[in-house]
């Protein structure tokens, strides 16, 4: 099966891909994750990826499609995926639409602009092992130690500020809104509502999982 999850920044995609990853077993594949890893190599190319993302746009179809083409191509990826963050435009979705091998499955993350605002402003993530915490609702049980590995350092993303987030809503609702409507339109389209807590979300999307 092919999961994907589409939302605006801040929905918790990337919290629940987290959970599901381990309920489902299937690889986790989230866009905004590869291209910050490329945009730390250093060397032009990887300046100008960081600069689009600072800046809270998105980065050119052709260059992200490419890197997907790639990783749904490996033996890792044939048993079904679950893509966060992918597709963000309609010529992305078209694109995934002509190299899935499985059916989609796509959940709808809604969740309402001062709720994502303020999970954005407070989330941080394990240095080590990436696991996503919040100053306001999901801070590590022992303060400054990660629950998952141990690990002591923590770190924010540069893009989570108030300018950026502003910006990268603005990007969702012009090139990314458009993806909901074409996914409603194809079938197998489920809407979550992502302004209840992890639990509750994580809750809601298991049942709308067990009925597809
Ligand atoms: P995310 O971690 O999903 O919030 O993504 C962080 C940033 O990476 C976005 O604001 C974009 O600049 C870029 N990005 C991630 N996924 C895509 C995509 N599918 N298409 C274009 N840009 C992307």
């Amino acid at each position: 099966m092919i999961i994907v999850l589409i939302g605006p920044p801040g929905s918790g995609k990337g919290t629940q891909a987290g959970i599901l990853v381990e309920k489902l077993g299937l690889p986790h594949l989230s866009t905004g994750d590869m291209l910050r890893k490329i945009s730390a190599q250093g060397g032009a190319e990887a300046e100008k990826l960081a600069r689009c993302i600072s800046e809270g746009k998105l980065v050119p179809s052709g260059l992200i499609n490419d890197i997907v083409r790639k990783v749904l191509s490996s033996n890792e990826c044939s048993s079904g995926y679950l893509l966060d963050g992918y597709p963000r435009s309609i010529v992305q979705a078209k694109f995934l639409a002509k190299i899935a091998q499985q059916d989609i499955k796509v959940l709808y993350f809604k969740a309402d602009e001062q709720v994502i605002i303020k999970r954005i402003l407070g989330r941080f993530s394990c240095k080590n092992c990436e696991k996503i915490y919040n100053e306001h609702y999901d801070k590590p049980k022992i303060e400054g130690v990660c629950d998952q590995c141990g690990h002591k350092e923590f770190v924010y993303r540069k893009d989570d500020n108030k300018e950026t987030i502003i910006k990268r809503i603005k990007e969702y609702k012009k090139s990314t809104y458009p993806v909901i409507k074409y996914y409603k339109d194809h079938g197998g389209f489920f809407g979550i509502d992502a302004n209840q807590s992890k639990e509750e979300v994580a809750l809601e999307v298991d049942r709308v999982l067990k009925r597809v």
